[in-house]
């Protein structure tokens, strides 16, 4: 058993995501490769979840963001809807609307 990563690939000017979670910033890094676009770092806000994420531009065509998951969340989505803009990478990784499930 390792930890589970799932990653998505979003053209979008939004940063964040709506992906029915809610998620809490502890970090931030400058990338050397792309100095304009920092990579920040995210944690799921409820309790005992360890399920991190970060979220970051893409280095080449910076109106794709790309956000990378780790961890699988401990309970169910706090909203009703997910919101997840579905492509064709996210088709591939997963068979449901959820990459938790
Ligand atoms: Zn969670």
């Amino acid at each position: 058993m390792g930890i589970r990563v799932f990653a998505l690939r979003t053209r979008s000017e939004e940063d964040i995501m709506d992906d029915g979670f809610k998620w809490r910033k502890y970090g931030k890094k400058k990338i050397k490769s792309n100095p304009i676009h920092p990579r920040n770092y995210y944690r799921c806000s409820s309790r005992g979840c360890q399920v991190k994420k970060r979220v970051e531009r893409e280095r080449d065509d910076s109106s794709y963001v790309i956000t990378t998951y780790e961890g699988v969340h401990n309970h169910p989505t706090p909203l009703n809807h997910i919101a997840l803009p579905i492509n064709d990478w996210a088709l591939q990784q997963t068979s449901s609307h959820s990459p938790f499930y």
